[in-house]
């Protein structure tokens, strides 16, 4: 229950206050939530029904509401639910058709606790708009969510999915399948990337999706993009709307908040934007070795005392003007002023076979999907911080790593450089890769030495890519803000775009591109903001 303990101390309380808080509202839910436990015994019992056994005694400790019983896969029970593989959770399968072949470990420690409070309180918490798509599903769901604990994203699936599940238990069963503890069943389905979601054996969804996405995926049975609601949303009134929840966001808001002003934070993702997905971070001051996933759940918890966040929430049109109109996914905004801290998005490096492959063995985030890769060989792709940092990680998971590099000198800061020569992490010089070859999942990739221009292939199993990001600018784009001819959005020394009241911080500016810059330049936005909206400059027609 790592995260659980994270999230105690960055309230300040111990692990006992945490876990006494956690079972009060255990206790007080209405139902009694029975959890069964298939596992294996003695010589069959392996390591995740043992942290599964470990983590469920946790909860059962702490509140009579939570019962749990366990049985072996010879059990009548078992062959009554027909369960083949240990660990397998049931929940309360009298009611509920959802099973969890996996344990509760990590990331999904948050999962299982959400699902405990769903089947608890017995109500989905699904918005107005799901619930009404939820009621004109036209036949069964059987889901599948594929998840690993060390994936961020994929609480977010895994619960929009228990949601789905709890809201229509006539009509949705899921199945939470763990791909460390379930390879077999990942193969089988080329689920070599997290979350990936299936619903009636078709993918409707790669990657976490915002709650209304992924239902009108699911109703779909196609993967959707972008959900546009049926009706006017509820009405929200800020001083201060931001538009992303990466350090450069969070930090606006906790100071804009602080000034005194309304503020909220839109995030259509994942909360603390590329941070979340770092494997460790050396050079945030206060932290002298920190998991990039930590760093963000301390910055949110603190940024929560503050401000109310939308997650999950995506912004479909902004209107400028006096108030600026923002429309997202669930609600309308009307704000005074508007903070892009949309951050980067992953490059692509644009050759065939990437996208065919994406998900497939060809990945962007190693902290998501390495653990996938364990005692396989895999390239990184890359010469910068990202790519060194990655590799390094991937190779201390236990994955043969090579880096494969365009020039042939890196870019990454000498302290990386020398991690990657002390580990011995081999490196392919001036090369370049011009395919990536397989059918189902990748098999191979096809190099060309930028110099000599000779042609190779390399048998790989994995494809990491970490070669840089593009800012995310469609949004600012659409409106007419002003971009630099890189592509970055143009700013003044105050943080203030072409156009009035709106403002950017972060990533999105270009920049140095660093955790401890992007949290410096949402401060200064949001100061420049607060003094702003005292003597709004657009009012004196002057900037
Ligand atoms: P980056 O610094 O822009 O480096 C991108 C790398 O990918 C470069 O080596 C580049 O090669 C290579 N590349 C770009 N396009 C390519 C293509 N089409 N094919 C093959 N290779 C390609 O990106 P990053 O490493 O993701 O870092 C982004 C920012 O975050 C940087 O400002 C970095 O300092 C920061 N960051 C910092 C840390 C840290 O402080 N520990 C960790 C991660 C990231 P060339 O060198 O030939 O251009």
């Amino acid at each position: 229950m790592a995260n659980s303990q994270n999230q105690g101390e960055a309230h300040g309380m111990s692990n006992e206050e945490m876990m006494r808080h956690l079972g009060g509202s255990l206790d007080r839910m209405p139902n009694e939530v029975r959890v069964i436990l298939f596992a294996g015994r003695d010589d069959d019992d392996n390591v995740f029904s043992q942290v599964a056994r470990q983590s469920l005694e946790l909860f059962s400790k702490m509140s009579k509401k939570v019962r749990v019983e366990e049985y072996p896969l010879n059990h009548e029970l078992a062959r009554k639910y027909g369960i083949e593989t240990a660990p397998t959770l049931l929940f309360n399968p009298e009611t509920y058709n959802i099973r969890w072949l996996g344990a509760p470990a990590g990331e999904e420690g948050r999962t299982f606790m959400e699902i405990l409070f769903l089947i608890g309180f017995g109500q989905s918490s699904l918005s107005e708009q799901s619930i009404r798509m939820m009621d004109d599903l036209d036949g069964p769901r059987s889901v599948k969510v594929f998840v690993s604990p060390s994936c961020p994203y994929c609480p977010q699936q895994a619960v929009n999915a228990a949601r789905a599940m709890v809201q229509r238990p006539d009509l949705v069963s899921l199945e939470l399948i763990d791909i460390q503890a379930n390879p077999d069943i990942a193969d089988d389905y080329g689920a070599h990337s997290v979350p990936q979601t299936f619903a009636e054996d078709l993918l409707i969804g790669l990657g976490a999706q915002a709650e209304e996405v992924f239902i009108q995926s699911l109703q779909k049975l196609e993967e959707q993009r972008i959900f546009i609601p049926e009706s006017t949303a509820e009405l929200v009134e800020t001083d201060l709307l931001i538009v992303g929840g990466g350090p450069a966001g969070l930090t606006a808001g906790i100071y804009a908040k602080r000034s005194g002003l309304k503020t909220a934070l839109v995030e259509k993702g994942v909360l603390g934007g590329q941070v979340a997905t770092t494997p460790v971070v050396e050079n945030y001051p206060g932290f002298t070795s920190v998991g990039g996933k930590t760093l963000v759940d301390i910055m949110v918890q603190h940024a929560l005392e503050y401000i109310d966040i939308f997650q999950g929430e995506e912004v479909l049109a902004i209107e400028p003007g006096q108030p600026i109109a923002v429309q997202t996914s669930r609600r309308r905004f009307n704000t005074q002023t508007l903070l892009i801290a949309t951050g980067a998005t992953h490059k692509h490096l644009g050759i065939p076979g990437e996208d065919r492959l994406s998900g497939r063995g060809v990945s962007y985030c190693s902290t998501c999907d390495g653990p996938l890769f364990k005692g396989k060989k895999v390239i990184m792709v890359g010469g910068g911080n990202s790519a060194v940092t990655e590799a390094l990680y991937l190779y201390h998971m236990g994955v043969d790593v090579t880096l494969v590099h365009r020039r042939d000198n890196l870019r990454a800061q000498e302290y990386l450089i020398k991690s990657l020569k002390d580990n011995g992490i081999p490196v392919l010089w001036n090369t370049e890769i011009k395919e990536i070859l397989g059918e189902e999942r990748v098999k191979a990739v096809a190099l060309i030495d930028s110099k000599t221009k000779e042609e190779s292939n390399l048998p790989i199993d994995g494809v990491f890519v970490a070669i840089g990001y593009s800012p995310s600018v469609e949004l600012a784009e659409k409106i007419g803000v002003a971009l630099t001819p890189e592509g970055y959005i143009k700013r003044d020394e105050r943080h203030r775009t072409n156009i009035p009241g709106i403002y950017s911080a972060g990533d999105v500016e270009g920049g140095y591109k660093q955790i401890v810059t992007a949290a410096g330049q949402g401060a200064e936005a949001a100061i420049s903001i607060f003094e702003d909206l005292i003597n709004p400059y657009w009012k004196q027609g002057k900037k």
